[in-house]
């Protein structure tokens, strides 16, 4: 098969299916794509509510829960335990198919009737005191995190396993403890703002750096102790250097942002960080093999458009999941093989159009059903009738060209600005509206009750007391109303870190912005013989390419107008590693 070139259904550009591509969605059989890769994402995206909670009541047990759906929801919603248990069964929800309908219409019917869970986490089942948490498994005392599993007094943060006492993180992969405001980081422990690091102990402020300690406003160390911006000093004047930033401090610690996000634009930075990875393109994986166009990823293999997870084995379009197969256009097909177009289905195979199905096989257009096979629209059938019923309805599927499409981001349960496609895809209310997308006019939050000013909080935290937490903070960004909650307060004062002055949302868009987008461009190193070729950096080194300009290219996350320096593998391990 030769690749073929295709205008996009939504953004009318151009996009090209490769070979490979055309081979899998022959194999799972599934037509080829009619939007782009980046349009199908955004799609997706725009059923992915994270960090959005909301109080509401549980629809049989009347306790009052949180929920990533708003009150006035039109969907039952279900506590955690009600909706586990076998006190109801989706089956009795089940609905003939109506072939003078389009699918997708009676499918949002079904979605509308059947219970929703109302977040998805195992609160009281195998997680304590998780109730504030989306996503999230085998936790403890944990509060405002999202997309994690193993974690144990984690507060605000995104993307993580086996993490203890973090806060303000995104992608903590693996046995980090006392980690603040920080991204992809992996066994730290007691370390502030670094990020890209392996193997950091007392470290604040570095960048790329492995098996370090003591070390401060660095960038691309390996195994150093006691440095400065680069530079080897003594225990003794490193101790003075640090104590003099006071860090302890807002003040202290705005100096020291601005002179770090300065420090890292002078120094180039790998095209991509594939640590460990064979005939891979994408950013931010660790262990992985032919994965393409894949970001954030643990031990992938032979994946394309995946995002954050781990261990996906030759899937197509997933946006978060865990080791899954064959699974195409989902969110979260956790442990599933052939999760076609499905959203938080684990433990399946064989499903098609599903939205939170669990431990299931052969079940098309259901939501809610549990242990259950041969259902569609969650009515039970034989498998005779299943497999006749199913071919019938992916036939007026077809005509309606529904089928192969991911549910329409006009049938999501969430307005636009509620969900992860913000984020990414910014768009306003009257672009979402002319788009046909629902907006979210009263994202839960308040302002305007705030007790206290940030000019009355004192600058070191060592002055601030206790009674803090009865202060409403005003978040100097957005105005949204916050708190300090008491186990937020005691890492603060126990890692000697000063009361922030934006809110969460603030502090988490401010992390997205500064990893790249999950995106490639096709650009040539900037390594231009002994000098980047914006004359920023000097190579300290001789270059396999002499004083020639590095011949190489790649596929990098940094978009071609971006002021950092990008160098390729060669040239960055010469400076670097
Ligand atoms: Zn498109
Ligand atoms: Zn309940
Ligand atoms: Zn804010
Ligand atoms: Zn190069
Ligand atoms: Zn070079």
């Amino acid at each position: 098969m030769k690749s073929e070139t295709k205008t996009c259904q939504n953004c009318k550009q151009k996009f090209v299916i490769e070979p490979d591509d055309f081979t899998f969605y022959k194999k799972i059989k599934v037509p080829a794509p009619t939007f782009c890769p980046e349009c199908r994402r955004q799609r997706r995206l725009s059923w992915r509510n994270d960090i959005h909670l909301y109080h509401h009541t549980c629809g049989l047990c009347g306790k009052s829960i949180v929920s990533i759906f708003a009150p006035d929801s039109p969907m039952t919603i279900y506590c955690n335990k009600c909706w586990w248990s076998d006190k109801w069964d989706a089956r009795d929800y089940g609905k003939d198919i109506d072939f003078s309908k389009p699918f997708f219409e009676q499918f949002r019917g079904l979605q509308n009737a059947v219970p929703a869970l109302a977040l998805i986490n195992d609160n009281d089942i195998a997680s304590v005191n998780c109730e504030y948490t989306q996503d999230v498994a085998f936790s403890k005392n944990c509060y405002m995190l999202f997309i994690a599993w193993k974690m144990e007094n984690c507060l605000y943060s995104r993307y993580g396993a086996q993490g203890k006492d973090i806060m303000d993180t995104e992608t903590v992969a693996g046995a980090c403890q006392f980690v603040y405001d920080s991204i992809f980081i992996n066994k730290c422990y007691h370390c502030r703002n670094i990020y890209w690091s392996t193997a950091l102990v007392d470290c604040a402020f570095c960048y790329d750096c492995r098996g370090c300690s003591n070390c401060f406003m660095s960038f691309g160390l390996r195994h150093k102790q006691y440095c400065f911006k680069n530079k080897q000093y003594t225990k003794e004047e490193y101790e003075k250097i640090i104590a003099d930033y006071r860090l302890h401090a807002w003040t202290g610690v705005q100096r020291a942002k601005q002179e770090f996000e300065n420090m890292i634009q002078q120094y180039p930075r790998r095209f991509a960080n594939l640590w460990h990875c064979v005939n891979c393109t994408g950013n931010d994986m660790l262990h992985c093999k032919n994965m393409k166009d894949s970001f954030n990823v643990w031990k992938g293999e032979n994946c394309r458009y995946f995002e954050n997870g781990d261990g996906p084995k030759d899937s197509y379009d997933i946006s978060i999941g865990g080791e899954h197969n064959q699974c195409y256009e989902s969110i979260t097909p956790d442990h599933s093989y052939r999760n076609l177009f499905t959203i938080f289905s684990w433990k399946n195979s064989e499903i098609t159009y599903c939205e939170n199905c669990h431990s299931s096989k052969y079940l098309f257009g259901c939501s809610g059903i549990k242990k259950g096979e041969y259902c569609i629209l969650n009515k039970q059938y034989t498998k005779k009738e299943y497999n006749i019923f199913r071919k019938k309805l992916i036939t007026h599927m077809k005509d309606a060209g529904e089928w192969g499409e991911f549910f329409p981001g006009s049938l999501s349960h969430f307005g636009y600005n509620e969900t992860v496609a913000q984020d990414y895809y910014p768009l306003r209310k009257r672009e979402t509206i002319a788009r046909g997308l629902r907006w979210r006019d009263k994202l839960q939050f308040t302002t305007g009750k705030e007790t206290i000013r940030f000019q009355d909080v004192p600058d070191s935290i060592d002055e601030v007391q206790e009674k803090i937490i009865n202060e409403i903070f005003s978040c100097e960004q957005c105005a949204r109303n916050f708190k300090i909650v008491p186990q937020e307060y005691m890492f603060y004062k126990k890692m000697r870190i000063p009361i922030p002055r934006r809110c969460f949302y603030c502090r988490q868009a401010e992390r997205i912005h500064f990893r790249t987008p999950s995106r490639l461009w096709h650009r040539t190193c900037q390594c231009a013989g002994e000098k980047s070729g914006n004359k920023v950096y000097q190579n300290t080194i001789k270059h396999f390419h002499g004083t020639n300009h590095c011949p190489n290219g790649f596929e990098t996350s940094y978009a071609p107008k971006r002021k950092e320096i990008v160098y390729c593998e060669k040239c960055y391990q010469q400076e670097v590693v």
